[in-house]
Protein backbone atom coordinates (compact mmCIF):
# COMPACT_ATOMS: atom_id res chain seq x y z
CA UNK A 1 0.00 0.00 0.00
CA UNK A 2 2.73 2.30 0.79
CA UNK A 3 4.76 1.57 -2.39
CA UNK A 4 1.65 2.21 -4.59
CA UNK A 5 1.21 5.32 -2.80
CA UNK A 6 4.18 6.79 -3.25
CA UNK A 7 4.55 5.45 -6.83
CA UNK A 8 1.56 7.26 -7.35
CA UNK A 9 2.65 10.56 -5.85
CA UNK A 10 5.71 10.42 -8.18
CA UNK A 11 3.81 9.51 -11.17
CA UNK A 12 1.68 12.66 -10.18
CA UNK A 13 4.49 14.63 -9.56
CA UNK A 14 6.36 13.90 -12.84
CA UNK A 15 3.32 15.35 -14.81
CA UNK A 16 2.05 18.56 -15.50
CA UNK A 17 -0.47 17.60 -18.46
CA UNK A 18 -2.28 14.14 -19.17
CA UNK A 19 -3.31 13.10 -22.05
CA UNK A 20 -6.37 11.18 -22.47
CA UNK A 21 -4.22 7.71 -22.77
CA UNK A 22 -3.38 8.38 -19.29
CA UNK A 23 -6.17 9.89 -17.58
CA UNK A 24 -7.77 6.67 -16.36
CA UNK A 25 -4.84 6.38 -13.86
CA UNK A 26 -4.18 9.28 -12.91
CA UNK A 27 -7.71 9.09 -11.83
CA UNK A 28 -7.43 6.69 -9.87
CA UNK A 29 -4.31 7.78 -8.23
CA UNK A 30 -5.61 11.03 -7.70
CA UNK A 31 -9.05 8.87 -6.05
CA UNK A 32 -6.44 6.76 -4.18
CA UNK A 33 -4.41 9.64 -2.50
CA UNK A 34 -7.38 11.34 -1.40
CA UNK A 35 -9.09 7.64 0.18
CA UNK A 36 -5.75 7.85 1.84
CA UNK A 37 -6.13 11.23 3.47
CA UNK A 38 -3.95 12.81 0.99
CA UNK A 39 -5.44 16.79 0.17
CA UNK A 40 -5.59 16.73 -3.82
CA UNK A 41 -4.30 19.80 -5.50
CA UNK A 42 -6.29 22.21 -8.01
CA UNK A 43 -3.93 20.87 -10.62
CA UNK A 44 -5.40 17.00 -9.80
CA UNK A 45 -9.47 18.50 -9.37
CA UNK A 46 -8.58 20.50 -13.19
CA UNK A 47 -7.38 17.43 -14.83
CA UNK A 48 -10.87 14.95 -12.97
CA UNK A 49 -13.23 17.50 -14.26
CA UNK A 50 -11.45 17.77 -17.75
CA UNK A 51 -11.59 13.91 -18.20
CA UNK A 52 -14.96 14.13 -16.72
CA UNK A 53 -16.63 16.22 -19.04
CA UNK A 54 -14.41 14.42 -22.19
CA UNK A 55 -15.59 11.34 -21.04
CA UNK A 56 -19.03 11.88 -21.69
CA UNK A 57 -18.32 14.62 -25.08
CA UNK A 58 -19.55 17.40 -23.00
CA UNK A 59 -16.47 19.61 -24.07
CA UNK A 60 -18.43 21.12 -26.71
CA UNK A 61 -20.75 22.70 -24.53
CA UNK A 62 -18.06 23.81 -21.87
CA UNK A 63 -17.44 27.51 -23.84
CA UNK A 64 -16.23 30.47 -21.53
CA UNK A 65 -20.37 32.17 -21.88
CA UNK A 66 -21.92 28.52 -20.99
CA UNK A 67 -19.45 27.93 -17.68
CA UNK A 68 -19.72 31.59 -16.70
CA UNK A 69 -23.68 30.92 -16.26
CA UNK A 70 -23.39 27.87 -14.51
CA UNK A 71 -20.82 29.47 -11.90
CA UNK A 72 -23.67 31.90 -11.76
CA UNK A 73 -26.28 29.34 -11.72
CA UNK A 74 -24.85 27.57 -9.40
CA UNK A 75 -24.19 30.59 -6.55
CA UNK A 76 -27.62 31.22 -7.08
CA UNK A 77 -28.34 27.77 -6.05
CA UNK A 78 -25.73 28.31 -2.83
CA UNK A 79 -27.29 31.35 -2.27
CA UNK A 80 -30.82 29.99 -2.01
CA UNK A 81 -29.56 27.31 1.11
CA UNK A 82 -29.21 30.37 3.37
CA UNK A 83 -31.99 32.41 1.82
CA UNK A 84 -34.54 32.50 4.51
CA UNK A 85 -31.77 32.27 7.49
CA UNK A 86 -30.95 34.77 10.29
CA UNK A 87 -26.85 35.79 10.47
CA UNK A 88 -27.66 33.64 13.64
CA UNK A 89 -28.74 30.57 11.62
CA UNK A 90 -26.38 30.53 8.57
CA UNK A 91 -23.74 30.68 11.35
CA UNK A 92 -24.93 27.56 12.61
CA UNK A 93 -25.99 25.54 10.06
CA UNK A 94 -27.38 21.86 10.77
CA UNK A 95 -25.65 18.70 9.45
CA UNK A 96 -28.31 18.25 6.51
CA UNK A 97 -27.92 22.03 5.56
CA UNK A 98 -24.38 22.11 5.99
CA UNK A 99 -24.35 19.32 3.41
CA UNK A 100 -26.53 20.92 1.14
CA UNK A 101 -24.41 24.10 1.16
CA UNK A 102 -21.19 21.81 0.69
CA UNK A 103 -23.07 20.38 -2.12
CA UNK A 104 -23.68 23.80 -4.10
CA UNK A 105 -20.23 25.28 -3.54
CA UNK A 106 -18.69 21.99 -4.88
CA UNK A 107 -20.86 23.09 -8.09
CA UNK A 108 -19.70 26.81 -8.36
CA UNK A 109 -15.74 25.08 -7.99
CA UNK A 110 -15.93 22.48 -10.34
CA UNK A 111 -17.58 24.91 -12.63
CA UNK A 112 -15.06 27.61 -11.64
CA UNK A 113 -12.12 25.57 -12.25
CA UNK A 114 -13.57 24.09 -15.76
CA UNK A 115 -13.85 27.72 -16.42
CA UNK A 116 -10.38 28.08 -15.59
CA UNK A 117 -8.99 25.06 -17.98
CA UNK A 118 -10.82 26.22 -20.65
CA UNK A 119 -9.30 29.77 -20.80
CA UNK A 120 -5.95 28.94 -19.58
CA UNK A 121 -6.09 30.72 -16.74
CA UNK A 122 -3.83 30.36 -13.58
CA UNK A 123 -6.77 29.90 -10.72
CA UNK A 124 -4.54 30.23 -7.96
CA UNK A 125 -2.45 33.00 -10.17
CA UNK A 126 -5.30 34.92 -10.58
CA UNK A 127 -6.28 34.44 -6.73
CA UNK A 128 -2.86 35.43 -5.68
CA UNK A 129 -2.45 38.57 -8.13
CA UNK A 130 -5.99 40.03 -6.25
CA UNK A 131 -5.11 39.45 -2.96
CA UNK A 132 -2.27 41.51 -3.31
CA UNK A 133 -3.81 44.37 -4.86
CA UNK A 134 -6.31 43.68 -2.18
CA UNK A 135 -3.74 44.04 0.32
CA UNK A 136 -2.78 47.37 -1.54
CA UNK A 137 -6.67 48.69 -1.92
CA UNK A 138 -6.98 47.97 2.16
CA UNK A 139 -4.55 48.75 3.72
CA UNK A 140 -4.51 47.01 7.42
CA UNK A 141 -5.21 49.58 10.08
CA UNK A 142 -6.36 52.47 8.16
CA UNK A 143 -9.50 54.36 9.15
CA UNK A 144 -11.21 53.71 6.37
CA UNK A 145 -10.63 50.04 6.54
CA UNK A 146 -11.35 48.61 9.92
CA UNK A 147 -14.45 47.26 10.35
CA UNK A 148 -15.83 48.92 6.92
CA UNK A 149 -17.48 46.96 4.83
CA UNK A 150 -16.12 45.94 1.38
CA UNK A 151 -16.47 48.94 -1.01
CA UNK A 152 -17.05 48.18 -4.84
MG1 LIG B 1 -26.14 22.71 -7.71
Amino acid sequence: MAIAYIEALTYLNQRARVDRRDGLAVRQATVDRYAAGVSVSLEELTLMLREFAAEREWEPFHTPKNLAMAVSGEAGELAAELQWSTPEESNELDAAARERVADEMADVLHYLVRMADVLDIDLIAAAMDKLARNRERFPVGEPETRRARPRR
